[in-house]
């Protein structure tokens, strides 16, 4: 075994294992979700996006180093071209290296990918659905068409992909629509994470206006639903619950209400190469830079390097006239 192969895996300076990398393909979208975005949003000139082929070496160098599960995300991952490319060839690592690939998407364009996604090795998908009223999805997206994505979350289905729900719960907007899309995802046998707005980025509102603590949110659905405490971990920030006698979890994202950092596993690498080791502070390190100095050797360095600045704890607060944790938006550094 050479020094390249004898890497060591990847453990922070907290004693926490890093076996999750988020990557996000591309900031753009072709939604514009009013908590995610502003109306009018810069995005990356072409020429600071990675070429796919420098994406999948430096997440292969993860998943050598010890990363088990990877997830796409955005942005819009679907809407990048050739991105099915970067996805059969990060699948062929399932089962050896990797336990699971798998992407975040708003569904807008799954019906015509969900075979492909499929037939990849993605066997479970994250679907952003924040409304299932054609008018209020319309007008969180701005955008979007929800039977769009509802017939991308059918095809993915027929697909045989499980399918989880993600719900950005907005006062005055979605709130009162949980119970309903809760019974939905029971009905159509899917999971529901429900999650708390998060500080990241400057939009065109306030988002103390549309904070809903999910505690509150939880009470209520406690009274509709038989809700039993599930103990399934993915690593991730979701305390789960068991739906009735369904197949169907809830799960509760909650960065404001319950922080979850103690056993945070993950780290996040942006469309430019730069990799964030918390989704709430701006610390980096550039692995593109990294990769083109120095190759692989350059690029352990580096993410030895994040290992040591991964902070103990994000410390997400909304309050009026505050400014976003980090100017960063979600969409840059993958939700
Ligand atoms: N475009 C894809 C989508 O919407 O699923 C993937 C990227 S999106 C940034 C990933 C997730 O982050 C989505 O579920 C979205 O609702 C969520 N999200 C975006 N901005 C957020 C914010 N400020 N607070 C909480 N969740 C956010
Ligand atoms: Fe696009 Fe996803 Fe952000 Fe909505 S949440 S604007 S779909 S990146």
């Amino acid at each position: 075994m050479n020094d390249l192969e004898r890497a060591t895996s990847l453990i922070d300076t907290h004693g926490r294992s890093i076996r999750y990398l988020r990557i996000s393909v591309t900031d753009r979208c072709d939604l514009r979700c009013r908590y995610c975005m502003a109306e009018k949003m810069t995005f990356l000139p072409r020429s600071a996006v990675m070429p796919l082929n420098e994406i999948a070496i430096i997440a292969e160098r993860f998943i050598a180093r010890g990363v088990r599960k990877i997830r796409l995300s955005g942005g819009e991952p679907l809407v990048r071209r050739d991105v099915l490319g970067l996805i059969r060839r990060l699948g062929c690592h399932v089962g050896v290296g990797l336990d699971e690939l798998t992407i975040t998407t708003n569904g807008t364009k799954l019906a015509e990918h969900a075979d492909a996604l499929r037939d990849a090795g993605i066997v479970r998908i994250n679907v952003s659905l924040d409304s299932l009223d054609a008018k209020r999805f319309r007008y969180i997206t701005r955008h979007g068409n929800v039977s769009d994505v509802v017939s991308g979350i059918t095809a993915a289905r027929s697909a045989g992909i499980r399918v989880k729900i993600n719900m950005v719960v907005l006062k005055d907007l979605n709130e009162g629509e949980v119970p309903e899309m809760l019974a939905w995802c029971v009905a159509n046998d899917l999971d529901l994470s429900l999650i708390e707005t998060m500080p990241l980025g400057v939009i065109d509102e306030d988002r103390t206006d549309r904070f809903v603590p999910l505690t509150r949110v939880f009470d209520s659905l406690s009274r509709r639903f038989t809700l039993s405490r599930d103990e399934h971990r993915t690593g991730g920030p979701a305390r789960y619950w068991r739906v009735g006698d369904s197949n169907s979890r809830l799960g509760l994202i909650s960065p404001l209400t319950a922080n979850f950092c103690d056993g945070c596993n993950r780290v996040r690498l942006t469309t430019e190469g730069k990799l964030y080791s918390c989704l709430g502070h701006d610390d980096h390190v550039d692995l593109r830079s990294a990769l083109r100095e120095g190759g692989v050797r350059k690029l352990d360095e580096a993410v030895d390097r994040a290992m040591t600045i991964k902070p103990r704890r994000h410390d997400f607060r909304i309050e009026r006239g505050l400014a976003p944790a980090v100017d960063r938006h979600m969409s840059v550094t993958g939700g």
